[in-house]
């Protein structure tokens, strides 16, 4: 007898089912946000292009005035970029990146504040949301 006064067994067989009403409960709230996300089977996608990496001009940008080279004049898509202070500034050096593949021009890695979504961004890109890499 337990100290509620239910059966060992009894006790053990209500422990079993909480334990699996929160397994199933906490696999479909993951579905639900997995859903919303788009995933699909390995790889989460967000709606819009599988990359950032290949936005076409004039495309909405993932960030405010993210760039996919942060060096080309003029450029529409981030004109805060050409400031003298932000000359340096790629996602690159950004505390956010974290380099996939590519060398130079066509390096490609992931930008952290993508939470998890599994997209790319160039290297030689830029993002207001640009953070100096430790
Ligand atoms: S947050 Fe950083 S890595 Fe992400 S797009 Fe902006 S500059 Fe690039």
């Amino acid at each position: 007898m337990s100290s509620n006064g239910d059966s060992p067994s009894s006790a053990n067989k209500r422990r079993e089912f909480l334990r699996n009403t929160a397994l199933v409960g906490g696999g479909f709230l993951l579905s639900g946000v997995a859903g919303r996300l788009g995933y699909q089977g390995g790889v989460a996608q967000a709606s819009g292009p599988a990359s950032w990496a290949e936005l076409k001009e004039g495309e909405q940008a993932p960030f405010a005035q993210y760039c996919k080279d942060a060096d080309k004049t003029p450029n529409e898509a981030c004109p805060d970029r050409a400031k003298e202070e932000r000359k340096d500034q790629y996602c690159t050096n950004c505390m956010f990146y974290n380099k996939v593949k590519g060398e130079g021009k066509e390096e490609l890695g992931t930008c952290a504040l993508a939470m998890g979504i599994q997209r790319l961004v160039r290297g030689p890109g830029w993002c207001q949301s640009w953070v100096k890499k430790a």
